[in-house]
């Protein structure tokens, strides 16, 4: 195995399977069960059942958006623990995971308690821009103006909230995601590709819903797949590439990025939507990080990090955006910390957002089992984090809204024309 070319010696310590599902020997007390599999891993099952916790768990259940309930989790531990029979005790066994799956992550001391509208501004870059006539929204700009943009005659597909790009549009897509990937490898971030088809244990494990009604992502038909996901975002596939690692410390902080089509069903969505604010399908650039946990601040440092990268980005492209501390009902279940971006988009004259910043602490690396070794050799869960490195359609928004013309000319921002083969406007004409 010395002929193995160093990236391969490197890896050969991954056993990333996700055809098997793992199996978890050591979160129920051990007298309750047999090992669960993958659906059920990595809850802090311990801290979870500890009746001194309660308080503090409810606490934080009620400052975020409310989903979960700690009693009811006692409740049925209790009542597993009294159970005598097997079937019984295989049913309670299901509720008690299902309930406790809803617990949420804790939220950092920093974050606003509340609603959306406690978010905290923390940062305000460039100023509104003036023009000499009646802003358009983008899909008039793209569209009627530039002439690369249709969202008719789509009934061939999911009908609303998807489009076509067109002509130099669609080489703006390609640019965005080029100027993108460039300046995060600068920044050290690992390119990884990644696959779009994830089993729904990998998704529910990063804390996105599979199974609920009204599901924010598409799940394949059990006749051709068998709990089949499209992915919603790289995020998930990140998370899974480390899934069982044991990671040593030297090699953290892993920064890897991925670019890839995100998948979501929008079902709380009003059917039609037109434009390209909340579509069914777009490309995203996205960050993915991992980290020790030791001393606790880790993650919470590179999550500082991958918003200054996120601000650079933006900025570079010359973008008016503000960013935001996310209130505690915002973070649904994994976030411990987040950050949103909003852009302004003149056409409709709101904040938008168009980039998002999240530490999970512990809440995907319990789940998915990803651990590393600390200095003095003791395994430990890792650390999780990612952000949006460039969210396509809503980049577009923010460049065409921000930059428009009247007439058919729009001038580009100045650090994507190398990525357009040196052109600097787009043109309808
Ligand atoms: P999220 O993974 O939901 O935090 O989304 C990351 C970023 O993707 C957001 O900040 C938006 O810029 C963008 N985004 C999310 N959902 C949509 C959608 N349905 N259509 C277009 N862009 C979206």
């Amino acid at each position: 195995s010395h002929h193995l070319p160093r990236q391969l010696h490197e890896r050969s310590h991954r056993s990333f399977h996700t055809q098997k599902p793992a199996k978890c020997k050591h979160f129920l007390p051990k007298e309750w069960e047999e090992p669960f599999t993958l659906p059920e891993l990595g809850l802090d099952w311990a801290f979870l059942l500890n009746r001194k916790n309660r308080d503090v768990i409810a606490e934080n259940i009620a400052q975020r958006k409310g989903v979960g309930d700690i009693d009811k989790v006692l409740a049925l531990a209790d009542e597993l623990k009294a159970e005598k029979n097997a079937e019984q005790k295989k049913i309670i066994k299901e509720n008690l995971i299902s309930e406790a799956f809803d617990i949420p992550n804790f939220s950092h001391p920093n974050s606003p308690i509340g609603d959306d509208t406690e978010a905290q501004e923390v940062n305000v870059v460039g100023s509104k821009r003036e023009f000499g006539f009646k802003p358009r929204m983008v899909r008039e700009i793209a569209g009627k103006g530039l002439r690369m943009y249709r969202d008719e005659n789509l009934t061939f597909t999911t009908g609303s909230k998807t489009y076509f790009l067109e002509d130099g549009l669609a080489r703006l897509e390609e640019a965005l995601v080029m100027y993108t990937v460039e300046r995060l490898m600068a920044k050290g971030f690992e390119l990884v590709s990644v696959p779009d088809l994830l089993q729904c244990d990998v998704v529910d494990s990063c804390g996105f819903k599979t199974s609920t009604d009204r599901s924010q992502v598409y799940r394949l038909h059990p006749k051709c797949f068998t709990d089949v996901c499209l992915s919603g975002t790289a995020e998930m596939a990140l998370a899974g590439y480390f899934m069982n690692d044991v990671i040593p410390h030297e090699e953290l902080p892993k920064k890897v990025m991925a670019v890839s089509r995100c998948y979501r069903a929008e079902a709380a969505e009003k059917a039609i939507e037109r434009g390209l604010y909340r579509v069914h399908h777009f490309t995203k650039v996205e960050m993915f990080g991992v980290t020790a946990s030791e001393n606790g601040t880790e993650s919470d440092n590179l999550l500082q990090d991958i918003l200054s990268v996120e601000i650079e980005l933006f900025e570079n492209l010359g973008l008016h955006f503000r960013v935001l501390e996310m209130p505690t009902q915002e973070l649904g279940a994994p976030a411990h910390r987040k950050y949103d971006i909003e852009a302004w988009m003149h056409g409709k004259n709101i904040w938008g957002e168009i980039s998002s910043c999240s530490n999970c602490t512990d809440f995907q690396s319990r789940r998915l089992n990803i651990r590393y070794t600390d200095p003095s050799g003791q395994r430990r869960y890792a650390h999780t984090v990612n952000g949006t490195g460039c969210a396509v359609p809503r980049m577009i928004i923010s460049i065409l809204e921000q930059n428009q013309q009247q007439g058919r000319k729009l001038t580009l921002p100045e650090a994507l024309w190398p990525y357009m083969d040196g052109e600097t406007y787009l043109s309808g004409d």
